[in-house]
């Protein structure tokens, strides 16, 4: 067994399936609205109604033919999408009793194709051209996904060896297991996209090679790094950046990563708690996520809080990391306390005070980020689109940049809301829309065509 199935086991989904019974129960909640609200909360679109109406029928590939068709990425979106706030919020049944189960149906569907095979495709509108998509993500693979189906001539560039991005890389096992997304990745393969792996396309002469090469390129690199914090000891053995750590879940043998009994997390978001019950799933007994605001303005989902409180994590509200001590690697964390000067409590943006004279000291064998991605604007500077705050600027519509031909999706632009991997999916879709309007109207032959 791979390592990456062996951990997969090691570190077991949290939510099981529903069993058939359960998914034909639940199916048969769904009332089929006529003009299904739940559709318009979903960025890809799904026709839900019509997928849950296929499970409720026992026909359980045409359900996965209806997620795909629509969302390529169906099988990762039906673990990891905040379907509460997004087509389970919009469901007619939280009126009458709680919200069809949207998302634990889409994964029964999903399960099936990754055990049975995937079902064929309806057709698209045929197009003619050559498109490089750099980055290999959710985003990525979505556009290439779309164009293949189109009959376009589709290469990824990626600089990791497997595709998934941080589907992949970067989300727990126990949420989404890495079979998942390389399922994704073979799925896209499988529609004629070919990968190019261990290729970064980071200076200026490979890109230009691409236009050159390729009728439209399609930027879908992601967000950059988890920052430094910028406090002294940052740098010592133990300090980790939290996608650092669950990369390492993913790739390393479990049993190598050794965090010691006490482990803070510093930041509260949906990062800072997967790293927490990561941690908690190693073997940590102490797990403290330190964060410098009150629970009101906690940026991690409700369930998402829940669940790491589930698993004995304990949060320390209004507490500051000042720095971090130790001779030849961490020992400890030294923190303030802090309040609101002045405003709302629940706004992060409201000026913090330190509180005088409130300094103490934490025991931490190993201390985790969890402080957020940078921005990813790099390839967009260097290859002279516009950007603004450090995002590369797109036609809302198109995703064009300002450079014709270049388009750019995901999580590497963000300017509509916020980075999920379901917002990802639709950048794609929509990117590979307007490629296609594009060439379908110039339809010149393709790069390298012979003429006859
Ligand atoms: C810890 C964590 C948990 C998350 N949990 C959720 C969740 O529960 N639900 C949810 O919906 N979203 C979640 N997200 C957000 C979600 O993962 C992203 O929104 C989504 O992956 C964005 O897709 P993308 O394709 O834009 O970027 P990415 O997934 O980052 O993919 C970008 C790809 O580009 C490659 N690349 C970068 N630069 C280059 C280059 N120069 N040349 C070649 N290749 C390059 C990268 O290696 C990567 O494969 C989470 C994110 C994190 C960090």
């Amino acid at each position: 067994m791979s390592l990456a199935l062996t951990n997969d086991t090691k570190l077991p989904e949290v939510v099981p399936p529903l069993t058939r019974r359960e998914a034909t129960d639940e199916a048969l909640r769904c009332y089929y609205c006529y003009d299904a609200p739940c559709i318009t909360g979903c960025p890809t679109r799904i026709d839900i109604p019509r997928f849950i109406h296929q499970i409720a029928t026992g026909d359980l590939s045409q359900a996965a033919r209806t997620i795909m068709d629509a969302n390529i990425l169906g099988a990762t979106c039906a673990r990891i999408c905040p379907t509460e706030a997004l087509c389970e919020a919009q469901c007619v049944r939280v009126q009458d009793s709680r919200a069809v189960s949207i998302g634990r149906l889409q994964r029964v569907a999903m399960d099936h194709a990754m055990e049975h095979g995937t079902p064929a495709l309806p057709q698209l509108e045929e197009g003619r051209g050559r498109v490089a998509v750099i980055g290999a993500g959710p985003a990525g693979m979505s556009a290439a996904a779309h164009l293949a189906r189109r009959g376009y001539a589709v290469e990824i560039f990626e600089q990791k060896e497997e595709g998934g991005g941080l589907d992949t890389y970067g989300i727990v096992s126990y949420r989404e297991p890495m079979r998942v997304s390389l399922f994704e990745v073979e799925t896209v393969r499988k529609l004629g996209v070919k990968f190019h792996f261990g290729r970064k396309i980071d200076a200026l002469q490979d890109f230009r090679t691409l236009q050159e090469q390729y009728d439209a390129i399609v930027v879908a690199i992601g967000m950059g790094k988890v920052p430094k914090w910028g406090i002294p000891g940052e740098d010592l053995p133990g300090v980790y950046d939290a996608l650092d750590l669950v990369e390492q879940t993913k790739t390393r043998p479990l049993s190598d990563i050794t965090l010691g009994p006490h482990v803070i997390v510093v930041g509260a978001g949906n990062t800072a708690v997967d790293a927490a019950t990561c941690a908690k799933r190693l073997g940590a007994s102490d797990v403290s996520i330190l964060y410098r605001r009150g629970e009101a303005a906690m940026p991690a989902y409700r369930y998402e809080y829940e669940f790491a409180k589930q698993d004995g994590v304990i949060y320390r509200w209004w507490t500051m990391p000042i720095a971090i001590e130790g001779a030849s690697r961490v020992e400890a964390v030294r923190c303030v306390k802090t309040q609101v000067r002045t405003g709302d409590p629940s706004d992060r943006q409201s000026p913090l005070d330190i509180i005088p004279e409130s300094e103490f000291v934490l025991p931490a064998d190993t201390i985790i980020l969890a402080i957020g991605q940078e921005k990813n604007a790099g390839i967009g500077q260097m290859i002279g689109a516009a950007t603004h705050r450090g995002r590369v600027v797109v036609n809302e519509s198109t995703y064009e940049t300002s450079i014709k031909n270049v388009y750019a999706v995901g999580d590497c632009l963000a300017p509509f809301g916020e980075a999920m991997v379901v917002q990802a999916v639709a950048d794609g879709k929509m990117a590979a829309q307007a490629i296609h309007e594009r060439l379908r109207k110039t339809m010149a032959p393709q790069k390298g065509e012979k003429h006859g």
